[in-house]
């Protein structure tokens, strides 16, 4: 499936592209109120359905995924918010909630760790919320957080569940429907190995009808636009038309069934990392796995370096073999790095560029 020369970028977001991909988006522009933009639209509306496991309409946005964030915010209905806070990203969507003028109450657990959902619970006893955030998988620590049952609480005390599955999605399993959702957003330039610029939302039939009267919700990300476009195969501005054309090459090259094999290819580069941080412990070069066994991203696994090892200048080894890894996030920077085994990456992408990093180790 991959050509020749790919398989040397591994960084968390954007991912690696496959020239096919890219080679996709080189088509001439059409008018986006046409009878061709609208195939175009249900091809991408039918893969994308099929990767959320949603019978509802996936909302297609040209902007990052962030803007999504910002419209799960803005089109959530009055009170205040819950965040679970386990890392920047979700530190982000409360700080989002925050600057939309919302009141935020931050579950805060260390960086690498999840929240505990007994946490969960005892706020939401506490005291009444709009809105529950969450990331499924915390890109800047590799931790995966239970968004089912996230969700499951959050409607149990009445309050929707706004899920950031940015890296999760096509990684790692998601249920929109089955898990009953509210607002699921993702990003094409993590596991769905797509250019940067456009971002995926689906919305739960609840969430859509309270839209309507959210009272700020503004106009870019109005969710209750969106819902009338997308009925007409249509977006309410001027999409990113060359994107559209890559997220199209790549829904048909997942293909009707791809969505498990493109689970369990992700949990087998999983396996496949955590495998040589294992092997390289003994050394002292390598210390472990940042976030905690049996809560971990399938798509991304950050590594902490042994005592002594800088994990910055191990990436700039790494880069002069002509490969490039993520850089531990923040203030992680020095004693991690990210692996970003997602995407349209595969054991043996992985396999090779792990050895490249022992490499760099042993020569220290
Ligand atoms: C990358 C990422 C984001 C932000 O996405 P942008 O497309 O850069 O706006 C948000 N959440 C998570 C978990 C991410 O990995």
């Amino acid at each position: 499936m991959t050509s020749p020369h790919f398989g040397t970028f591994f960084l968390p977001g954007p991912t690696e592209v496959r020239p096919e991909i890219l080679a996709a988006m080189q088509r001439p522009m059409i008018s986006h109120r046409s009878a061709e933009f609208e195939t175009l639209y249900a091809h991408c509306d039918d893969g994308l359905r099929r990767l959320f496991r949603t019978s509802r309409p996936v909302f297609i946005s040209s902007s990052s995924a962030t803007g999504l964030m910002e419209a799960a915010i803005r089109n959530a209905p009055a009170g205040p918010i819950l965040s679970l806070v386990n890392g920047a990203f979700s530190a982000r969507f409360a700080e989002i909630a925050r600057a939309c003028g919302r009141t935020v109450e931050a579950l805060e657990v260390a960086y690498g760790e999840v929240v505990p959902l007994e946490r969960v619970e005892q706020a939401l006893r506490d005291r009444r919320f709009a809105a529950v955030t969450a990331a499924h998988s915390e890109t800047s620590t590799g931790a995966a957080q239970d968004v089912q049952a996230i969700a499951e609480l959050a409607h149990a005390h009445g309050a929707f569940s706004l899920i950031d599955s940015v890296s999760g999605m096509g990684g790692m399993p998601v249920e929109t429907d089955a898990w009953g959702l509210d607002f699921i957003l993702t990003g094409s330039q993590k596991a769905l190995a797509l250019p940067p610029g456009l971002a995926f939302c689906c919305v739960s039939d609840r969430y859509l009808a309270q839209a309507k009267d959210a009272p700020a919700r503004g106009r870019y990300f109005d969710i209750v636009e969106f819902a009338q476009y997308a009925a007409k195969r249509q977006t309410p501005n001027t999409p990113a038309v060359s994107l559209m054309y890559a997220l199209e090459a790549q829904m048909a090259a997942i293909g009707p069934t791809g969505i498990e094999c493109r689970w369990a290819r992700h949990a087998a580069m999983t396996s496949v990392t955590h495998a040589w941080v294992e092997h390289q412990r003994p050394s002292g070069r390598i210390e472990g796995i940042l976030a905690p066994a049996g809560s971990r991203s399938a798509t991304v696994t950050v590594v902490k370096t042994g005592a002594g090892i800088d994990a910055r200048a191990l990436l700039v080894e790494v880069e002069r073999r002509g490969y490039v890894m993520g850089p531990g996030y923040g203030k992680l920077a020095a004693t991690t790095f990210r692996v970003g085994h997602m995407g349209d990456h595969t054991v043996e992408t992985v396999t090779r560029v792990l050895d490249v990093v022992g490499e760099a180790l042993a020569q220290r």
